[in-house]
């Protein structure tokens, strides 16, 4: 299959050709005749796979072909409208719909909340075929009657489940209400919960359904690893990790704000240059980090779950877990930013006995069992008690002390525990495959599965 079989006008093949692209991605093979055939998608594709090229090419191709000519001196209405969840997001698709379509007449503009508004509204006044916009400041916009979208003819829902996860789905309602009944719609989500699934009968119309990577499944080409480690010595393993082995273009999860900040402090300190991007950040403090870290200027590059989603990096080599996400799902979202469209990346977890249940949770939603592998010098201690952890108000307790007893609690500190210490102790570190023998997500009985549980003080 190549991009030429597909039906895409030429300036749009000769741009992909431009950005080094030789063969479609398996959601660009589909997604591409879907909407150029004109019917609605209900697309399953998470980050990574090339599935921002998967609507925007067939989008652009399909805003030319129906284009009417253009009378000098009007201005153009919102003809495509992109909704995502996050500013940087955002950012990235716009920049693809620049790439992509750099060699057609057609303007598109990015609006996002934490900037100014008047720039947006002097570009919305110039006119704009194609709208990249997060739905907050889209519908300020709307409000102040600085946008029409009364004659939009493509809707695309990018990252819907994001979304709903980041609570916007009363906003998309809106955005739904003043957009024009006819319209092609496409609607592309890493999952497919229930809500989603309420949300595409809402929106979509006989759509076509296509689904590439297996929901939840992480893709193949990104190696796995947990580090055991002390929680009290997480800092100085990762400061070690990066200068024993020279990484460079580092992205580092955290849970939280204030986490990710006194990291980057410590890495500093420890002479690696490195940057946080999270929500507290104003909009050019996360633009400035992000693109000193596509230069390679910067090391590391400290994320929280939220800001960091959508972070498009090609060929990003390292992720690192600081500390698990007590979500699942997060995970498999976070180490999408390593290995994508074909190269190979590694995505590294920093494990302490706090976060074993968390971990189980993980292994159990991606259906195989991580490798753990011991750093020299950094053995956590075998008799180290879980604590909970304490999530903004929230308490969490994501350690196998949580549990009162019984087969979760031993599988949860399989990787800290007497069995797993020994067969690491083993194999040793490096072992491959030998070290997958301890998945704490195996052998656990319907007793032992273990549910975040939350309380609030
Ligand atoms: P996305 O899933 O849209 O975030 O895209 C993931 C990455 O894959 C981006 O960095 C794209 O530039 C890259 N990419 C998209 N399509 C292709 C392709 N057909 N061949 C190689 N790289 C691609």
């Amino acid at each position: 299959m190549s991009f030429e079989n597909l039906g895409l006008a030429e300036p749009i093949l000769r741009a992909i050709s431009e950005a080094g692209y030789h063969t479609p991605t398996p959601i660009q093979s589909q997604a591409i005749p879907a909407v150029l055939s004109g019917g609605d998608l209900l697309a399953g594709a998470q980050t990574g796979t090339g599935k921002t090229a998967g609507f925007t090419l067939p989008l652009l191709h399909m805003l030319m072909a129906n284009r009417l000519a253009r009378v000098a001196g009007e201005r153009t209405h919102v003809r495509a409208l992109i909704l995502t969840p996050t500013r940087e997001l955002a950012a990235q698709v716009e920049e693809s719909v620049r790439t992509y379509g750099k060699h057609l007449p057609l303007r598109s503009i990015v609006v996002f909340g934490g900037v100014g508004m008047n720039p947006q509204i002097d570009a919305l006044r110039r006119g704009v075929d194609i709208l990249v916009a997060t739905p907050g400041r889209l519908l300020d916009h709307h409000q102040q009657g600085t946008v029409d979208l009364s004659k939009v003819e493509f809707f695309v829902l990018d990252e819907a489940d994001r979304m709903l996860d980041m609570g916007f789905i009363h906003d998309i309602k809106r955005v739904l209400a003043v957009l024009p009944p006819k319209k092609q719609s496409l609607l592309f989500s890493a999952t497919f919960s229930d809500e989603i699934k309420a949300l595409a009968e809402r929106l979509l119309n006989q759509p076509k359904v296509i689904e590439v990577a297996r929901r939840n499944a992480t893709a193949d080409t990104v190696e796995q690893v947990v580090h055991p480690v002390d929680r009290d010595r997480k800092k100085e393993m990762l400061a070690h990790l990066i200068s024993s082995n020279n990484w460079h273009q580092v992205l580092v999860f955290t849970r939280m704000k204030h986490g990710a900040n006194r990291l980057v402090e410590f890495l500093q300190k420890q002479d690696i240059t490195a940057m946080a991007i999270h929500g507290n950040k104003s909009q050019s403090a996360r633009t400035r980090a992000l693109a000193e870290f596509k230069s390679g200027d910067l090391q590391v590059l400290v994320a929280t779950d939220i800001a960091a989603r959508g972070i498009d990096i090609d060929q990003l080599p390292h992720v690192v877990n600081f500390e698990l996400p007590n979500v699942p799902e997060d995970y498999v979202h976070r180490i999408g930013r390593t290995g994508r469209a074909g190269s190979e990346g590694r995505a590294i977890s920093l494990v302490c006995v706090d976060e074993e249940g968390f971990l189980a949770d993980i292994e159990r939603l991606i259906k195989r069992s991580i490798p753990r592998e011991l750093v020299a010098g950094f053995e956590p201690d075998p008799h180290a008690k879980p604590e909970p952890i304490q999530l903004g108000r929230r308490v969490l307790h994501g350690g196998g002390g949580a549990k009162s007893g019984g087969g979760a609690h031993s599988s949860h500190r399989s990787g800290h525990g007497q069995g797993a210490r020994q067969g690491q102790g083993r194999q040793g570190a490096g072992s491959g495959s030998g070290g997958r023998s301890h998945g704490s997500g195996q052998g656990r009985g319907p007793g032992g599965q273990v549910r975040e549980r939350e309380r609030t003080r």
